[in-house]
């Protein structure tokens, strides 16, 4: 089995390093990869405890960006991960969050929602390689007994067009698709079928996209045929994934739920060897 989009305590997962792979292992997954959102902190970690327990390990990423006022997921594989570029950009992208986060508390105490956002701030030092979001937000309303779980604080305050909700300003897909490919990353779209629209999609392409996430846990059978054959017209990849945020955090994203069939992973790792990706697992 093959899982390739896993998140840890580093963005919104509530796995340690630890936790993830003992839970991989549990799990019967052979090869993963870790992709949490602007942030590679986890990954020496990972990659360490990975080979004491001889599964194969990809190391990844999860990049924010936005398009037209909506949020799109860009997957980097195999990079670069001590890049100073990468690393400063993924740094502004974290003090961005932390900006975003700081307003929407300030929404959910005018809605009478107090939480200590001080408290979830130092969760993620502004310095520091931990990345915060919603998900944190949604984790304290559920700890004050606001709601009852993440998945309420979504509906209810901070997912689109709800009462705390901040767009989100931000690099384009083009762009981050470009700058993870310059820093050595396979890039993949994650789930698409969650996206409002994907007008954009062909363009990224040309500026080095390597695969659509066709499989996700959020992708039903329909969704799986059309980004297949969406893949196959732009001459891409496939990858996927169960994108497990941990047990108790809403949304049925099992570990292990999702998989990427081998044949895809293969080719996915060839694609890397012909473009000289700099950190694929050892064959
Ligand atoms: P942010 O990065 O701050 O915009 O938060 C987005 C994250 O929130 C996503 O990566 C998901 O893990 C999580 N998320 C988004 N929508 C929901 C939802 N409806 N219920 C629970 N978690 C969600
Ligand atoms: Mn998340
Ligand atoms: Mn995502
Ligand atoms: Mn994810």
């Amino acid at each position: 089995m093959i899982d390739l989009h896993l998140h840890t305590t580093a963005s919104d997962g509530t796995c340690t390093p630890e936790q993830i792979v003992a839970r991989v292992r549990a799990a019967g997954i052979r090869a993963f990869s870790v992709t949490d959102h602007d942030t590679v902190a986890a990954l020496p970690a990972v990659r360490a405890l990975a080979a004491r327990a001889s599964l194969e390990f990809l190391g990844g990423i999860e990049v924010t960006s936005v398009a037209d006022g909506d949020d799109v997921h860009v997957l980097g594989y195999g990079f670069d991960e001590a890049s100073p570029r990468l690393l400063e950009f993924l740094r502004a992208q974290r003090a961005d969050r932390v900006e975003r986060v700081k307003t929407m508390g300030r929404r959910l105490a005018e809605l009478g929602v107090s939480i200590d956002v001080d408290a979830v701030l130092a969760t993620a030092p502004a310095e520091g390689a931990r990345s915060i979001g919603r998900p944190a937000l949604a984790d304290a309303m559920v700890r004050g007994g606001h709601v009852a779980t993440r998945a309420e604080g979504f509906d209810r305050f901070l997912a689109r067009d709800r009462p705390a909700y901040v767009p989100r300003t931000g690099p384009s897909p083009a762009d981050v698709v470009g700058l993870l490919s310059d820093v050595g990353a396979l890039t993949s779209l994650a789930h698409p079928g969650l996206l409002r629209h994907d007008r954009f999609v062909p363009a990224l392409v040309g500026r080095g996209l390597a695969a659509l996430e066709v499989y996700h846990s959020d992708h039903d059978a329909a969704a799986v045929g059309r980004f297949g054959a969406l893949a196959r017209r732009l001459g891409v990849g496939r990858t996927g994934g169960s994108d497990f945020h941990g047990e108790d955090v809403s949304r049925p994203r099992v570990l292990g739920c999702t998989r990427l069939p081998r044949t895809h992973y293969e080719r996915l790792l060839a694609e890397g060897r012909r473009r000289g990706c700099p950190a694929l697992p050892a064959r």
